[in-house]
């Protein structure tokens, strides 16, 4: 057994499209041909955005095509103590603060955060966020290449939990990945500007840094990303043979020969290799 961990952390804003499809797929190959291990984690931190029933219909999609966690499957909803743990430590050292600016008062700063508080309202409920100095965050990404980001200029002292109490995704998914002892993240470029924050994150809490692959994400006919959020189709078990030949395809990896949808997972898992994915941010379906 290699030392490799990966996973898929869906959120349940509603049932899988073929762009969340293709992630969970190509996660799961990455982790099988690695001999490693592939773990699934619910990131279900925003009930406003959830969709009733959307966690059940995930997993009984993953289950029905055969790609069974090697781990019993986390819940973010059930993780705040480790969430609360985190915030303490980096308020107690000074990385992170209270803050009660809202998003009119930061207008006139592009919505970003740094440094002074202009808070109009010193009696708003606080957020918590994190201080960002002048630093400059890169990593190689292995499908995209070098990435980097001026952390202050673009993101600023970013949100670690909100003022109405809901923890952000950016602390969520660094102490999770860390608490599942994640080697490997692979996942849409949709999160390629999110990493050097989480990057960060992980630096200030003393947590190391998994390798990252950003995905190209699906692209509609409009050249939108296929998401909940515009609609894209729920995926049906019965779909998947049908579709995994194309998703390789757009994946770079080798043909799949026409067989049960058991067999082709195999060998797609058996030939699978990250350098072969395109070096793009999206794919037009
Ligand atoms: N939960 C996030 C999403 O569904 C993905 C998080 C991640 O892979 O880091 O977009």
């Amino acid at each position: 057994m290699s030392g490799y961990r990966g996973r898929f952390a869906p959120s349940p804003t509603g049932p899988l499209h073929a762009g969340s499809l293709l992630a969970a797929l190509a996660s799961w190959a990455a982790a099988r041909a690695a001999g490693g291990r592939w773990l699934l984690r619910i990131e279900d931190l925003d009930p406003p955005r959830e969709q009733p029933g959307a966690t059940s219909a995930i997993l009984g999609l993953l289950d029905a095509i055969g790609l069974a966690p090697d781990e019993p499957v986390w819940v973010q909803s059930t993780r705040s103590e480790s969430y609360e743990a985190a915030l303490a430590g980096l308020r107690e050292s000074g990385l992170a603060f209270e803050c009660r600016c809202s998003r009119g008062d930061l207008a006139a700063s592009g919505g970003i955060h740094r440094g002074a508080c202009v808070a109009s309202d010193p009696t708003r409920a606080p957020a918590i966020r994190l201080r960002v100095p002048e630093i400059e965050i890169g990593f190689d990404d292995r499908i995209q290449g070098r990435y980097a980001q001026a952390l202050a200029a673009s993101v600023g002292d970013f949100v670690l939990k909100r003022a109405d109490g809901l923890y952000a995704y950016q602390l969520a998914v660094v102490v999770d990945d860390a608490a599942q002892g994640i080697s490997d993240v692979v996942r849409g470029s949709d999160l390629l500007d999110s990493t050097p924050r989480q990057i960060f994150l992980q630096r200030c809490l003393g947590l190391p840094t998994p390798r990252y692959a950003h995905l190209p994400v699906l692209l509609d006919a409009d050249g939108q990303k296929l998401s909940k959020q515009n609609l894209a189709p729920a995926v049906a078990a019965a779909d998947v043979a049908a579709r995994l030949p194309r998703i390789a395809a757009w994946l770079g990896q080798p043909a799949l020969e026409p067989a049960p949808l058991a067999t082709m997972l195999r060998q797609f898992a058996r030939q699978w290799d990250i350098a072969r994915v395109p070096r793009r941010m999206g794919i037009a379906m």
